[in-house]
């Protein structure tokens, strides 16, 4: 697997970077702040697509390439992040970015597009930080005004599953010399790779927040919807979150895909209702956003409206997340190159 080459120095701390270089401090602060504004092409992925969907808009990488010598086959390497317009009852408006952190995944959730690709290979710190730098660029080109206040590693991938690249890059996105994103504006979401916490909390890394996928609290169901549950079920996934120090990350936001008769009864809701028990949580009830072949339909509103009643009744704050860039395949489970399988 050949991935395209980017600037090393999208990898460098800056202190590392000064010392590459030899400049002085006003030098460097200017060198280093051209890395990341996207003036260099080698700071940027090549896009070989973009799907818009309204306002919002998935955009297609091209991060490298893999030839099969013995089948006589070249195949390039995609990964897709996702443009999110958001606006809040204020009317304040703003652009999430959905990024990526692997090529594939390899944690085979069931109701999942990318789970389905198997892991294909690694990003690099640079890749993911590319994303931004490069989406960035492409909304200044085409939609100018808009700006990209919030990141969260909900595309393809487990974050955790590639630590040393993601935790490296989110030191480059927040480094108030590089991009410069405040830490609460990060969002990285996990299925619960219980080391990985762990090593998040371990390495001293900037107090980004933490979505945590369950999906279901029920351990048997969850096994199955999704397999990282057989060697880090419910309890210990639960205890690590009351466990952890969580210093500024504010609440853990809870991801519930809601599949329609598999996990959105009233019982699903008490179950979810007493894991949450103690945990300062958020819980995002999300609809399924079905795909090419789809194995499960979404729940009907007032279903989830039931569910949600549930956790409110017992003092779990609770929101329905609405879906954006559905038609696009790039709305939530459903990004993944579906003719590119390990
Ligand atoms: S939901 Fe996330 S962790 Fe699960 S298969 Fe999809 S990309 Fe991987």
């Amino acid at each position: 697997m050949q991935l395209i080459d980017l600037m090393p120095e999208l990898e460098m701390s800056f202190d590392a970077f000064q010392r590459h270089h030899r400049l002085d401090m006003p030098a460097a602060r200017e060198a280093y702040r051209a890395v990341f504004n996207g003036s260099h092409p080698l700071s940027l992925l090549p896009i070989s697509q973009v799907l818009p969907d309204g306002d919002a808009a998935k955009i297609i990488f091209n991060v490298g390439q893999r030839i099969d010598a013995e089948a006589g086959i070249r195949e390039y390497l995609e990964i897709e992040s996702v443009i999110l317009p958001m606006k809040n009852f204020h009317g304040g408006r703003w652009i999430t970015l959905c990024i990526s952190s692997q090529i594939g995944c390899r944690m085979g959730c069931e109701f999942c597009q990318t789970g389905r690709m198997g892991l294909i290979g690694q990003l690099s710190a640079g890749h993911i930080v590319a994303q931004v730098i490069s989406a960035r660029q492409w909304l200044e080109e085409n939609r100018p005004g808009n700006e990209i206040k919030n990141i969260v590693f909900m595309g393809m991938g487990e974050p955790l599953d590639n630590a040393d690249a993601v935790f490296s890059a989110i030191r480059r996105l927040t480094d108030p010399r590089g991009l410069a994103y405040a830490p609460a504006r990060i969002t990285l979401s996990t299925v619960g790779r219980i080391d990985g916490l762990w090593r998040l909390a371990r390495e001293g890394l900037p107090p980004v927040r933490l979505a945590v996928s369950i999906t279901s609290a029920d351990d048997g169901l969850r096994n199955r919807l999704m397999p990282i549950n057989r060697s880090a079920p419910l309890a210990e996934l639960r205890q690590t979150l009351l466990n952890l120090p969580r210093s500024s990350r504010g609440r853990y936001l809870i991801q519930y895909v809601m599949l329609k008769d598999v996990n959105d009864s009233l019982t699903d809701a008490q179950l979810l209702a007493d894991w949450c028990r103690d945990i300062p949580v958020t819980v995002n009830l999300i609809a399924y956003n079905p795909q090419d072949q789809p194995l499960f339909e979404p729940s009907p509103l007032d279903r989830m409206n039931a569910f949600m009643a549930v956790l409110k009744g017992r003092g779990i704050l609770a929101k329905r997340r609405a879906t954006i860039c559905q038609s696009q395949m790039g709305a939530c489970g459903q990004l993944g190159n579906r003719h590119l399988h390990r």
